[in-house]
């Protein structure tokens, strides 16, 4: 069905995704040449710590995919060393380095995993809708746990390898995580309330355990912004002229312009951030 758009009249739902929704937060004009600008601007060439981040992901869910017998610590840090993700580094040596890291990462988190214990599900894709919103994700991976209550219930873990200190509060505010915990309570029917951080290189885990009201908060939330997106997009097809982009797509600068992959075609983000090299997210070894 179309978006309507006239007062009074119904609209469609919005469909998108967590990430979607705060590339909207974060900075409008990034939403508009991310997701509405076509032919779409071509990004920088990509980053080495998302290459990195790409492929401990891989390889933890290839271990999950093994038979039982195979999931060993060494197992994982073989499929780690397989499907190593080469691009953004700035030198073989440097690739070299840190897939050598990246290995010790997986095989030290693989050895605290207990095989047998088998998720629910692994980059499992769920999905939810509202009278607003038709929202969807991909969990790194979904747990059961023994739940207070005797049985048992779903948790979000979210697998993470950047070198930013993470705190409880990342997992508390997360929109993200409180979608896919509603989306897998929906999808499977089951309680799941629970989100989790697991920071490989330090092996920390950050944990919030969520209520029916909160997670209610995180989903008006979600509908407050896909509102405010579906306006900005029904503008776009207007058509919008150039030269309004940015009355409805402002550019949010910080710091963070830097790590942005529209930099190239963003003056007041250039002005704003320091540039970096592809390989300048990567922990410090
Ligand atoms: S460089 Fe900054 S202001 Fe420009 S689009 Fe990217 S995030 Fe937005």
């Amino acid at each position: 069905m179309e978006q309507l758009g006239f007062e009074g009249m119904p609209r469609r739902l919005y469909t998108c995704t967590p990430t979607r929704l705060t590339t909207w937060l974060d900075c409008p004009r990034r939403y508009r040449m991310g997701y509405l600008d076509r032919p779409a601007p071509p990004k920088g060439p990509p980053w080495a710590h998302n290459s990195l981040g790409a492929s401990v992901h891989n390889a933890l869910a290839g271990w999950w995919r093994l038979p039982l017998p195979r999931r060993t610590a060494h197992a994982a840090g073989a499929l780690l060393q397989q499907g190593w993700i080469n691009e953004g580094y700035a030198s073989d040596d440097q690739s070299a380095k840190y897939r050598d890291w990246a290995r010790q990462l997986v095989e030290g988190y693989a050895a605290g995993l207990d095989p047998a214990d088998e998720p629910v599900g692994v980059e499992r894709t769920v999905a939810t809708r509202t009278d607003v919103i038709a929202v969807s994700g991909r969990i790194d991976r979904l747990d059961a746990r023994p739940s207070d209550g005797g049985g048992t219930e779903l948790v979000v873990v979210d697998y993470k390898t950047g070198r930013h200190v993470l705190s409880v509060d990342d997992a508390r505010s997360s929109l993200a995580l409180a979608i896919y915990a509603i989306a897998a309570a929906r999808v499977l029917r089951r309680d799941c309330r629970r989100v989790e951080l697991h920071h490989l290189p330090t092996g920390q885990v950050f944990g919030w355990d969520h209520t029916p009201e909160s997670l209610r908060r995180h989903l008006r939330r979600a509908e407050d912004v896909a509102t405010e997106c579906a306006d900005a997009d029904e503008r776009m097809r207007a058509p919008l002229a150039a030269d309004s982009y940015d009355e409805v797509f402002p550019p949010r600068t910080s710091p963070g312009c830097g790590w942005c992959a529209f930099l190239r075609h963003c003056p007041e983000g250039q002005a704003a951030a320091v540039s970096r090299r592809p390989w300048d997210g990567l922990a410090e070894l």
